[in-house]
């Protein structure tokens, strides 16, 4: 090979890694990728916004997936600008957390409807939502609740609404849009990390395991999952999670029924096997080792 291509090609990866770097160190953004026609993946880059969102836009209206967190209002609403100047008539929350549902009073100020699981509306009756978690911000409630299910036919689209018990939290939302092949999991899915489950309100090991069974016999090998974090997924991301969750499960359960205490079995630290592909800063190995340990109590 001639010098000058060689350099060339060094010239290139050069350049190559830079703009890598400079992604990584680029603003706080939400990001709008189309996933279907005049539907959208919404997601942060840059830094964390919040959960991932999705976006519907049609005729018959726009329909917006969760709101980010609330100190992200702006960055949210220069993505939606960035596909349609229309305001939002209807926002779904997949459940209470802040990260999901921190832009529902600024939203509904603007006329839009605040849908969500009946235990949502519950818990923000109760002060979930404000600061100081006694306060009602009304606003931020929804106004149509469901407790099962709910459909919109809406922009062409079939949108089945569907609750799973006691699964993240006890207010999950699980979007499928049956005739686009897309399923919006809200924290029902982890992509690729070790995912969160409140337990103490309303999550549950076995109920986070049966939602994402749930969500994977609606899947086939085309099904675009887009989880609540992480990149857009598929069906092998999903079994990949469940079979994770499952041998966790097990691991775990075996060590508790040998008389371990919480403390002991995360020294033995069991869950080594999985620390590379799934510990991340929120979620690390160890807190996910307590987590199974006092789901299984
Ligand atoms: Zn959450």
């Amino acid at each position: 090979m001639k010098l000058v291509n060689k350099v060339a090609i060094l010239a290139t990866v050069f350049t190559a890694s830079l703009s890598v770097i400079a992604e990584e160190k680029s603003e706080l953004r939400v990001v709008t990728t189309e996933v279907a026609p005049k539907l959208y993946m919404l997601e942060g880059a840059g830094g964390f916004v919040g959960g991932n969102m999705m976006l519907s836009i049609g005729e018959d209206g726009v329909v917006l997936i969760d709101d980010a967190l609330s100190s992200n209002l702006s960055l949210l609403k220069t993505a939606i600008k960035s596909v349609t100047d229309q305001p939002i008539d209807y926002l779904i929350n997949t459940h209470f957390h802040a990260d999901h549902i921190g832009n529902n009073e600024a939203f509904s100020k603007e006329g839009s409807h605040i849908v969500a699981h009946e235990n949502i509306r519950h818990r923000l009756l109760k002060g979930a939502a404000s600061s100081d978690n006694k306060k009602v911000v009304k606003g931020s409630l929804p106004v149509i609740t469901f407790s099962h299910a709910m459909d919109f036919h809406l922009n062409g689209d079939d949108m089945h609404i569907f609750h799973v018990k006691n699964a993240h939290t006890d207010g999950d939302a699980v979007i499928h849009i049956e005739n686009e092949n897309i399923i919006h999991t809200g924290d029902t899915m982890f992509n690729g990390m070790f995912p969160y489950i409140d337990l103490a309100n309303g999550g549950s090991l076995d109920g986070y395991i049966n939602a994402q069974k749930t969500i994977l016999a609606l899947s086939d090998e085309q099904t675009k999952i887009i989880p609540g974090h992480g990149p857009i997924a598929n069906k092998q991301d999903l079994q990949a999670s469940i079979d994770m969750l499952e041998d966790t499960k097990q691991i775990i359960t075996k060590l508790i029924a040998s008389g371990k205490s919480e403390d002991e079995i995360v020294k033995l630290n069991p869950l080594s096997i999985y620390h590379d592909k799934w510990n991340w800063g929120f979620i690390t190995t160890e807190r996910m080792t307590r987590q199974i340990v006092q789901g299984l109590h």
